[in-house]
């Protein structure tokens, strides 16, 4: 039999929701409600230093403007480093992780005697220095042992391949400032948590194969992923907190809503009420899924 769905929207208290992030909650919330399926929210705060105070409270107050309800308790990621802890010590224990003694500069200086220049959105991809040992440096990161190419398939985006080792590297799972990485919290959660379909923004999509593999080098089932249409700025570029998105105006909760449907290709919903809209879009939703999966 199959899992029941669990599905989930995992905001970074970084800033308060903005159209683009608006998008994400509602295609999650929505898919969650097409399959009669759970929906959860996660306050994802392990970068603690690009966290703001209250933004968690102000998000849940957000969704909650706009008719979107958790199931379940929403969770916070910095009560879960246990957990991480656990999952990063059985990697370490099989082999998949270890300690990474590179700074920055020793990363370029690996790659400079090399004479290549591997970069990936402005990072240089790991050379791999560490994977036989420390050599007597002391560590500063722990990072997977990345190997192997990744097929995934996107409800959305169809079929998708990510050959890791090459493209990406080695990857952190635990930072030098001993925070812990985006990667790791989120594959732990999402199992911890019986997510069986994740629905996100499609910034995240390259992450996917990263999480991926580390499903698989910790035993874990891998959902089902769905990555949403981003929203563009007017300068072209895609809107984000880090440029400095406006928060959702909440006077019209209705407004947002329909905009965030447009971006999914909902149609323009009649309804008197938001419960209503909220019911006319999850059935619309579902007519769209369908044509998307005999598509794909
Ligand atoms: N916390 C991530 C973000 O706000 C989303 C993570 C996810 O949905 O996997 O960008």
């Amino acid at each position: 039999m199959a899992s029941p769905y669990r599905g989930r929207f995992a905001p970074s208290p970084t800033g308060p929701l903005h159209a683009g992030s608006l998008v994400a909650a509602l295609a999650s919330w929505l898919d969650a409600r097409a399959h009669g399926g759970a929906w959860l929210v996660r306050i994802e705060d392990v970068d603690s230093p690009r966290c703001l105070a209250g933004m968690d409270g102000l998000i849940l107050g957000q969704l909650a403007a706009c008719g979107l309800h958790p199931d379940e308790p929403p969770c916070w990621q910095s009560a879960r480093g246990d957990a991480y802890a656990a999952a990063l010590q059985a990697l370490v224990e099989r082999g998949a992780a270890y300690p990474c003694a590179c700074s920055r500069s020793n990363i370029e200086a690996a790659w400079a005697a090399h004479g290549i220049a591997h970069q990936r959105f402005g990072e240089r991809i790991y050379p791999g220095t560490c994977r036989n040992g420390l050599q007597g440096r002391p560590a500063r990161a722990l990072r997977l042992r990345a190997e192997g190419v990744v097929d995934w398939h996107d409800r959305r985006l169809g079929a998708q391949r990510q050959d890791v080792g090459a493209e990406v590297g080695d990857f952190v799972l635990r930072r030098a400032d001993g925070l812990w990485a985006y990667q790791l919290a989120v594959v732990v959660d999402d199992a911890a948590q019986a997510i069986s379909h994740v629905v996100r923004g499609e910034d995240l999509a390259d992450n996917t194969a990263r999480q991926i593999l580390l499903q698989r080098a910790l035993n874990l089932a891998t959902p089902a992923y769905l990555h949403t249409p981003l929203v563009y700025a007017a300068d072209g570029h895609k809107l984000s907190k880090q440029n400095g998105a406006e928060a959702l105006d909440l006077e019209d909760p209705r407004a947002a809503l329909q905009a965030a449907g447009a971006v999914l290709g909902l149609p323009m919903l009649e309804a008197a009420t938001q419960a209503e809209w909220l019911a006319a879009a999850v059935a619309a939703w579902a007519g769209i899924m369908a044509s998307l999966s005999t598509r794909n």
